[in-house]
């Protein structure tokens, strides 16, 4: 007699790489080829919207100059505080994420009752220790074409994209953790191939 097929739990993979690496380009490529995505980033931006607690506790904090004229979070103006303060860093990263965590907890217990890979996209993966997670997928370019990339494609001065770039952990750290390691230093073309082999990557994977 055979036993019963056990459902087979959903695939988790981790996304992670240093702002202006790729991520949020990579995420939609991963989606294109049939993934489901719990954006970290975007998770966020909802939490901090007026009204929200963790926006209130962050003006309790800070005080409205770290809002704008119409009473939103100016990222400009904390990123000024936190990024060239790790007391700050650390006291935001305190305030938000827990409520993060919880979020993303909630997105993933719901896609988890579909089969399709989940992708977690989270900027901090190794910084935060989401050490949980089974499989990682590092996006990698050496740092100057980040910040090229970031001044060209995303309004950043060349300053605040060397600081941001220089907050995070280090390529070594991240590839440390690395399943799979895409390399994002040439073209789109090159982007999309790379794309195509992480997706055969995952595809293997055992959950
Ligand atoms: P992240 O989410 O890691 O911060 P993004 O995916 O937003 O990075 O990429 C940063 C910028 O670089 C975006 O404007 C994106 O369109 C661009 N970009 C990403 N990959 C490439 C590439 N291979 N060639 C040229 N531009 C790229």
């Amino acid at each position: 007699m055979t036993a019963p097929a056990q459902p087979q739990a959903v695939l988790e993979i981790g996304l992670t790489g240093g702002i202006g690496s790729g991520k949020s380009t990579v995420a939609l490529l991963l989606i294109e080829r049939g993934a489901v995505l719990v954006d970290a980033d975007a998770i966020v931006r909802q939490l901090q919207a007026p009204g929200q607690a963790v926006y209130q506790s962050m003006v309790d904090r800070w005080g409205t100059k770290i809002l704008d004229q119409h009473g939103a979070i100016n990222r400009p103006a904390l990123a000024e505080i936190v990024f060239n303060d790790q007391e700050e860093l650390t006291a935001l990263n305190d305030l938000v994420h827990p409520a993060v965590r919880k979020e993303m907890a909630a997105q993933r217990a719901e896609y988890a009752s579909g089969k399709d890979p989940i992708i977690l996209d989270i900027p901090l993966l190794v910084e935060s220790g989401h050490d949980d997670l089974a499989h990682v997928l590092v996006v990698d370019v050496d740092p100057e074409i980040a910040v090229e990339r970031l001044m060209k494609h995303r309004g950043f001065s060349e300053e605040d994209a060397r600081n941001r770039v220089a907050s995070q952990a280090s390529r070594e750290e991240r590839k440390e953790k690395a399943g799979f390691i895409i390399d994002n230093s040439g073209d789109q073309s090159s982007l999309a191939q790379q794309v195509d082999a992480a997706w055969e990557w995952i595809l293997s994977l055992d959950s």
